[in-house]
């Protein structure tokens, strides 16, 4: 084989032997180089910016270009006709584009949806379920066209914008990298002020035997004000905090019996009276559902129930309004 150079092409003359003519392929030589260069180059450079980026997107797509990459690179070593190796390389930075541009869509939906969260979080202090904005993968089953040949120059273009998608994907990892550990802890004191409301029905026994508010008092028979709820069930069944808080209190008094106050954020407080028996102390911190203590009937009560009473910035409400 011979090669001229003449006016930046290169010219192939491939020599074989006497039964055989000589054949000529023109070529232009920065294209022959700079195409499966610039693809390679591109893909290579891709892969080690990105191990920079962290969490499992990033490992994914770091598996998939590495991949593609070992692939391109194999071609171009094993596939001795250039025009060939060309073409896959050619193929390669076509499917590359196309996920580029699917990870970058995925992305940005990522984006959006922390955003949502954020927003969410802002505006009801409290989390649920965000609606996710589901792509349409149709176009991946319903493809066609007329075929149009693809020159080398495009492939060129195509390797560049693929780089530049890639571009973008970074900053907006790099973006999500710093959003989402402060919208985690957001989410996460949401979560801790929700688990701080007294919103767990606090034990075994459903069976209400006396509602808040005014009431005609078991013992006189005179109407009387009625400060929280009664739960009747069985001595010893679990006591559990309503909301986590702080124990403020966890002692006998008279009329009260062996009873509890848990002290929750926003000036909320829990009363458990009656008890047969307490778990905690003063000064415990109690998390939501941990046993308390046991249900009894110590103190100014007719049989086995849990009093219990919600008290807002110093003033009793209804804890029907809370508990589910
Ligand atoms: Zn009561």
């Amino acid at each position: 084989m011979k090669t001229a150079h003449r006016n930046q092409r290169l010219t192939l003359l491939v020599l074989r032997d006497a039964q055989h003519s000589v054949k000529q392929f023109h070529l232009s030589k920065p294209l022959m180089i700079a195409v499966p260069a610039a693809a390679v180059l591109s893909i290579a450079g891709l892969i080690v910016s990105l191990q920079i980026q962290s969490a499992q997107t990033i490992s994914n797509l770091e598996q998939q270009l590495t991949l593609k990459s070992l692939e391109a690179l194999k071609m171009e070593v094993t596939v001795s006709d250039k025009d060939e190796a060309i073409e896959r390389l050619n193929k390669a930075i076509i499917q590359l584009s196309g996920e580029a541009e699917e990870t970058k869509a995925q992305m940005e939906r990522v984006q959006q949806l922390e955003q949502q969260l954020q927003q969410f979080i802002e505006k009801h202090g409290s989390l649920s379920s965000t609606p996710t904005s589901s792509a349409s993968d149709e176009g991946q089953l319903h493809v066609g066209g007329e075929f149009i040949a693809v020159h080398e120059n495009e492939m060129l273009n195509l390797a560049s914008d693929i780089r530049d998608d890639f571009e973008e994907m970074q900053q907006l990892l790099s973006q999500l990298e710093r959003h989402i550990p402060r919208t985690l802890d957001q989410a996460q004191e949401t979560q801790e002020r929700r688990e701080g409301l007294p919103s767990l029905w606090p034990t075994e026994s459903r069976r209400l035997t006396s509602s808040f508010g005014y009431r005609s008092d078991p013992f006189t028979g005179r109407s009387a004000y009625h400060a929280g709820i009664d739960i009747a069930g069985k001595v010893g069944d679990p006591i559990y905090a309503a909301g986590s808080g702080k124990v403020t209190a966890a002692e006998r008094s008279g009329a009260r019996g062996l009873y509890i106050v848990i002290k929750h954020p926003n000036g909320l407080e829990t009363w458990y009276m009656h008890l047969n028996k307490l778990s905690v102390s003063v000064g415990d911190q109690v998390a939501q559902g941990e046993i308390i203590g046991q249900l009894g009937s110590t103190g100014r009560s007719t049989g086995p129930h849990l009093h219990f009473q919600v008290v807002k910035n110093d003033e009793t409400v209804d804890p029907m309004r809370y508990v589910q």
